[in-house]
């Protein structure tokens, strides 16, 4: 199981609008949406990134982990709505375990058999406190950090270009990478101009990661 993201909304004609909003600044008129072309351009060679913050993209993204979770909500500039563990069922609770660990378990290595014996007793035992009417609030201490949410995340261009420099680069870690990779697919559908040179620093200028991934 993997993580998905839908970009669910996003400003309309976010482009235009954040090239209306830059031209606003150098034209005696407020500027029509007709007039903007290629301004947009201009204004990111120029450093004015306030003008992005004109522009908001949600996404929904579903199946991603509490590891996750953690690494997103770093990010300030943005707003949250995630699937709450007090309010929702703890039966069945998913979680995600990474590729390289997943191989081990399906090796023939005797050691990482004791995993599948301590994944079938906690489901248990989580299913007993559950029946023993024990509040979820409680029982979410005993899931694992890899343990699947969903939530609903909103950020402006300005933050978007930020999360992508920072998310998108190979030493970021793999699912919060993968994740970015989504999010950057689909906004570049929609505002072409603003997320042309989004991505790592390397993609638009010079690596600056102390041991580079070699793969600029
Ligand atoms: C590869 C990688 C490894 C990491 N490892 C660790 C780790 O080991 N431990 C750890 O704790 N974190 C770690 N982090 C998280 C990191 O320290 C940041 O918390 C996270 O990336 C969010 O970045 P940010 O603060 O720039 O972004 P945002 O919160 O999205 O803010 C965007 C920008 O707004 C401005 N801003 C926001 N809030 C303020 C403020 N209060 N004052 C002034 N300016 C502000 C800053 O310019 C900031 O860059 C890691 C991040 C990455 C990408």
């Amino acid at each position: 199981m993997e993580a998905t993201v839908s970009l669910i909304s996003y400003t309309p004609q976010p482009d235009a609008l954040c090239s209306v909003a830059s031209k606003n600044c150098v034209s005696k008129e407020v500027p029509g949406f007709d007039m903007y072309a290629n301004s947009l351009n201009t204004a990111l060679e120029s450093g004015h990134y306030s003008i992005l913050e004109h522009a908001t993209f949600t996404f929904s993204i579903e199946n991603m982990t509490r590891v996750t979770l953690a690494q997103f909500t770093r990010h300030r500039m943005a707003s949250y709505a995630v699937k709450s563990q007090r309010y929702t069922s703890a039966k069945g609770v998913d979680y995600i375990l990474p590729g390289r660990i997943i191989e081990l378990l399906n090796s023939n290595d005797e050691s990482f058999n004791k995993f599948d014996q301590y994944h079938t007793s906690l489901k248990v035992f989580l299913d007993n406190l559950i029946d023993n009417k024990i509040p979820n609030e409680d029982i979410r201490y005993l899931f694992p950090e890899g343990t699947t949410t969903n939530m609903i995340v909103t950020m402006n261009g300005r933050e978007l270009l930020h999360f992508f420099e920072l998310r998108c680069c190979n030493k970021a870690q793999w699912e919060i990478r993968n994740i970015a990779k989504m999010m950057l697919k689909l906004v570049k559908e929609v505002a072409p101009i603003m997320f042309a040179k989004a991505g790592p620093p390397c993609v638009s200028g010079k690596c600056r990661e102390k041991n580079p991934c070699g793969k600029a």
